[in-house]
């Protein structure tokens, strides 16, 4: 069997002024940034890794052509799809962006191919669903900046995730106290409708949700990408290409 085409968002978008330029190269432009750990996890798992270009037009039609989803982490989510006003403290958002990652949501949904939403890709899943987020943790909840914010590299682990049993999650990455990595300032506060919550930190931070009725529509907080090299992170990918390989042969 060939192996699942897996698509992975990009939703970070660079301007040139923030990255070092070789003088050699074109002209500067806006450029869309993914981390190299995204690809490299989903081929770890087995899966075939395509990057999905932001702003087009064709959502449904690429979403046609895969096996699987992987929403990718970046900026915040504009409020206004949760009928908010910004806080003070909501980072930079590109309500374009949101759009079409959204698109690519609905679209894989409607087509039944899995989906693995990773940091801001949770908080998305989330949102579709119908459900809120906290716009900046540290000044809504007086969390410890640095808690879900980790200065050290995304491979290393800085705070725990109990893991609730029973879970699409749990046979994942097993159940109880999982160490991850944590690089968020929003969090998911109200649950959307249709979707259960499988992880939370020791204080009770939404840290994974997931959808029961569906064969794996699974969101983590954590950046289960860099923390590959882990089995019980790498059975996260693992799980999403056998999911999507089940989706080939249906
Ligand atoms: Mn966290």
């Amino acid at each position: 069997m060939r192996a699942p085409l897996i698509g992975i968002s990009t939703s970070e978008l660079r301007t040139p002024d923030r990255v070092d330029r070789d003088p050699e190269a074109e002209p500067p432009q806006r450029e869309l940034a993914l981390g190299l750990d995204y690809p490299v996890a989903v081929a770890a798992g087995g899966g075939l890794p395509v990057v999905l270009p932001p702003h087009l037009d064709v959502a449904d039609e690429l979403v046609a052509r895969l096996d699987g989803l992987l929403l990718s982490g970046g900026h915040d989510l504009d409020p206004a799809l949760y009928a908010r006003p910004p806080h003070p403290d909501l980072g930079p958002i590109d309500p374009a962006n949101d759009r079409w990652e959204m698109a690519l949501l609905r679209a894989a949904l409607e087509r039944g191919i899995p989906v693995l939403a990773i940091c801001r890709g949770m908080q998305l899943l989330n949102v579709t669903y119908g459900g809120t987020l906290y716009q900046d943790l540290p000044s809504e909840l007086g969390t410890d900046p640095e808690l879900h914010r980790q200065k050290a590299r995304g491979s290393q682990v800085t705070h725990d995730v109990i893991v609730d049993s029973g879970t699409g999650l749990s046979r994942l990455t097993g159940s109880g106290e999982r160490p991850v990595n944590s690089f968020h300032h929003q969090a998911v506060e109200e649950l959307g409708s249709g979707l259960v919550i499988t992880a939370r930190d020791p204080e009770g931070l939404v840290e994974a949700v997931e959808d029961p009725s569906r064969e794996f529509v699974i969101g983590v907080q954590w950046h289960a990408e860099s923390l590959y090299a882990r089995d019980e992170q790498l059975a996260l990918f693992q799980g999403l290409v056998a999911a999507a390989g089940s989706a080939i042969t249906r």
